[in-house]
């Protein structure tokens, strides 16, 4: 599972995080996440590409 994201990694105060065997696989939890948890109606592009730069490989 060598694909992780926090969601403090992109400044919220909550401690939710992931590791997936894909980045795709962790930008999708993180969108299904701050839709569910963040009130984030649209996923954008800008937003996808922000978490895929963010997302740490271990
Ligand atoms: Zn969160």
């Amino acid at each position: 599972m060598p694909y992780e994201f926090a969601c403090a990694d992109a400044g919220c105060t909550c401690n939710a995080s992931w590791s997936e065997s894909s980045p795709d696989a962790v930008v999708g939890k993180v969108a299904a996440h701050l839709q569910e948890k963040h009130n984030v109606k649209t996923i954008s592009g800008t937003l996808a590409n922000f978490v895929t730069s963010a997302i740490r490989k271990t």
